[in-house]
């Protein structure tokens, strides 16, 4: 299949989830996860409808920027974001997905001053507590929510979640519902900013109808957009 089919599909089926879930499809938004893919993928992905691109590691942040390979589309950080490497995605992306200590927040919001700018993230929550995962627990994304409230350069947007690959379809709406009311109980904490708070971000290639039901408002789709990935190393 090509890309511009891979894109109508998955379009496809987010509206039918949205609408099964009494939702509008234009709620929802697609964010394709361009790891690994070269700068021609990205720019056919962006032809065929994608209009925003979540990318995972700095590295290829950087080169696919310089080759000015996201025109027409915005840019996401969906990785494990290392504190040193802060200074060379402020800035250069709409949104960071991965914030998931306090060190990371106050690096971003260092790094966001120095540049005169706001920089948008979401709190990245290890929701089912997966030992080898990324993200903070629930009762720290309430702190750190707190935290990014007093923090003049950074706009907390919402939340992230990678829950395990699902063992059959439906198996992790329960990690879904779980994101979904930790957003909403978050959300009305938050005393200044209360209408920032709009992206509920998770569900992948495997599960993003679910996570559509249980309320998602951005999927991040790779595999089923670009095919299978060929296997790359952690890092
Ligand atoms: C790779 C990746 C995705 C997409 O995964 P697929 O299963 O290929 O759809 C989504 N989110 C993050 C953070 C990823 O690294």
């Amino acid at each position: 299949m090509s890309i511009q089919e891979n894109v109508a599909a998955v379009k496809a089926k987010i509206a039918a989830a949205a609408e099964a879930a009494g939702r509008e499809a234009g709620e929802i938004t697609l964010c394709a996860a361009t790891k690994v893919q070269t700068d021609d993928t990205i720019r056919a992905a962006i032809a065929a409808g994608i209009t925003v691109c979540g990318e995972n590691r700095v590295q290829e942040l950087t080169a696919h920027l310089a080759a000015d390979a996201y025109r027409g589309a915005q840019v996401h950080f969906i990785g494990h974001l290392q504190t040193n490497k802060v200074k060379q995605v402020v800035g250069k992306v709409a949104l960071i997905h991965s914030v998931d200590s306090e060190h990371l927040l106050r690096a971003i919001q260092t790094q966001a001053a120095k540049q005169g700018l706001v920089q948008d993230i979401l709190l990245e929550v290890n929701i089912a507590g997966e030992e080898s995962k990324g993200g903070c627990t629930p009762q720290e994304a309430r702190q750190l929510a707190q935290l990014a409230q007093e923090l003049e350069n950074v706009r907390l947007r919402g939340l992230m979640a990678i829950p395990p690959i699902a063992p059959e379809p439906g198996a992790n709406r329960p990690f879904f519902a779980a994101m979904r009311q930790l957003f909403v109980d978050i959300k009305e904490k938050m005393a200044h900013n209360q209408s920032n708070m709009d992206c509920l971000s998770m569900g992948m290639s495997g599960d993003y109808p679910d996570a559509i039901a249980e309320g998602a408002t951005l999927v991040r789709v790779g595999t089923a957009l670009f095919g299978p990935r060929p296997p790359v190393r952690k890092g």
